[in-house]
């Protein structure tokens, strides 16, 4: 399986392609929908492999606060995860570009990584959010998804040890590698 790895500011940054659910790492994230149901995509297959614990983390905490607005986030325990937490983040529906989806996929990115840190866990990891059903052109959600995190890393240095962008595809994985390759350059 296609592996990427570099540093960013006493962070270890990975690329790799691979299933979320299988990961061992203390959280993995979820591009969850507004109501935290399990829906499909990777947040079915989250929720199908957490099992009830995390479906009732979820729905618990959506009757409580209602929907979760796009870019906010929100934990949970992981259940027969091999991670111990889930994160879950609602990024935006792509609608041409014109309505903040590169702001919005942003702070998704950004609340998942300051919850992290709040919690103080040390090891993450992200799937392609908003590029299955919420139809984000991948090539453009990479470059913000890595831009964003190196930016995070750079303000809160020494803070995590790894960030993993867990990527289902081999075109996915291409994708995120050369949108690294652009992001590094700026
Ligand atoms: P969104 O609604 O945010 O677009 P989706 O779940 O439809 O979320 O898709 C987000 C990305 O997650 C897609 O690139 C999809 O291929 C990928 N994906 C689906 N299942 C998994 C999985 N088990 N592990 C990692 N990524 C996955």
């Amino acid at each position: 399986m296609a592996r990427f790895e570099t540093e960013v500011a006493g962070t270890r940054l990975v690329l790799v392609q691979g299933d979320i659910t299988q990961q061992e790492v203390e959280a993995i994230v979820n591009a969850a929908n507004p109501d935290l149901t399990p829906g499909g995509g990777v947040s079915g297959a989250i929720h199908r492999a957490g099992g009830p614990a995390v479906t009732a983390a979820a729905a618990r905490i959506r009757q409580e606060r209602g929907p979760l607005p796009t870019g906010a986030a929100v934990i949970t325990p992981g259940g027969n995860l091999p991670a111990r937490y889930v994160i879950h983040t609602v990024g935006p529906v792509w609608r041409g570009g014109t309505h903040h989806e590169p702001e919005l996929l942003a702070q998704a990115y950004r609340s998942c990584l300051s919850l992290a840190v709040q919690q103080g866990l040390r090891t993450l990891a992200f799937p392609s959010i908003s590029t299955g059903a919420y139809g984000y052109p991948i090539e453009q959600a990479a470059e913000v998804a890595l831009r964003t995190v190196r930016d995070f890393l750079r303000e809160n240095p020494g803070q995590l040890e790894e960030v993993r962008f867990v990527l289902f595809s081999a075109a996915d994985f291409r994708a995120y590698r050369a949108a690294w390759a652009r992001v590094q350059g700026v």
